[in-house]
């Protein structure tokens, strides 16, 4: 599977994945001609894209979703919640509904989603399956990761995680008390700290590539995130490809295979709900 965060933070999020002919976006923070121009950045085009998945429906992470999707005229898929919340017009957008704690299909992949918790309406993170095995987890967005999650995303090839601020630097920095409040709320964003403690007991024998996404401009620094997920490998002992996602251009592009002998692929249940 080949993954590519197109740019990851408070300004606009939106994740690349492609495996056997099927391309899809994972939230999409971008207009068509800034997604246009990212993905040629990673050698793909714009007219390739045959869905995007919404996280939530926070406007860093769907401002772009509408227009794409007309555009294109490819579906959103997306929870009610997410829906219900955004200001998607569905006599003139391409949705499909599909219920959290499910699984789904798009094309050649299962996207499997789970529930998360944020400030928004219905949430979700997503783990993409490929046709060979490959397990990809994305979480971003989280206030706080419960057991769900993290059983949710464990046991992935490759692991795309929020890893949002540095604590004392939020609690010193600029932001007004209310918002500082809200981001370090069980619904807000996950510390470097909670995120390396989540990521240590995600860890598993599969896991090849690790990218820290999500982080704060004003309230973290890629060398902080950088040092504390090298420290955590040291620790555990283990020898992963990290990076650490950028806003303002594509990360480049991770080719992520399974570690491990395919396991027989189980159908996915189809519980989505077209709405056109
Ligand atoms: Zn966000
Ligand atoms: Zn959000």
């Amino acid at each position: 599977m080949i993954v590519a965060p197109l740019g990851s933070g408070s300004a606009g999020n939106a994740y690349y994945f492609e495996s056997d002919g099927t391309s899809i976006l994972v939230d999409a923070g971008f207009g068509p001609r800034e997604t246009a121009k990212r993905l040629e950045q990673i050698g793909r085009e714009l007219k390739n894209l045959q869905a995007i998945v919404l996280t939530h429906e926070h406007y860093d992470h769907m401002r772009g979703a509408e227009s794409l999707a007309r555009k294109l005229s490819i579906p959103i898929y997306l929870t009610r919640g997410t829906l219900d919340a955004s200001a998607i017009d569905r006599d003139e957008t391409p949705v499909v509904v599909f219920n959290n704690n499910s699984t789904f299909p798009i094309g050649e992949l299962n996207v499997h989603a789970c529930r998360t918790l944020h400030d928004a309406t219905d949430p979700a993170c997503f783990v993409i399956e490929a046709r060979d095995g490959t397990r990809v987890g994305i979480a971003s967005d989280l206030g706080y990761v419960d057991e769900q999650v993290k059983s949710h995303l464990s046991g992935c090839d490759g692991l795309f995680f929020e890893s949002n601020h540095d604590l004392d630097m939020l609690r010193m920095g600029t932001y007004p008390w209310s918002l500082k409040r809200r981001i370090m709320s069980r619904f807000g964003h996950l510390s470097n700290d909670d995120s390396m403690l989540a990521v240590q007991r995600m860890i598993g024998a599969e896991l090849k590539t690790l990218c820290l996404i999500h982080l704060s401009e004003k309230n973290n620094h890629e060398s902080i995130v950088r040092d504390m997920a090298g420290r955590l490998m040291q620790r555990n002992g283990v020898q992963l490809e990290l990076a650490i996602a950028k806003q303002f251009e594509a990360t480049g592009m991770f080719e992520i295979a399974r570690r491990r002998a395919a396991r027989p692929l189980i159908p996915a249940r189809y519980t989505q709900m077209p709405l056109f």
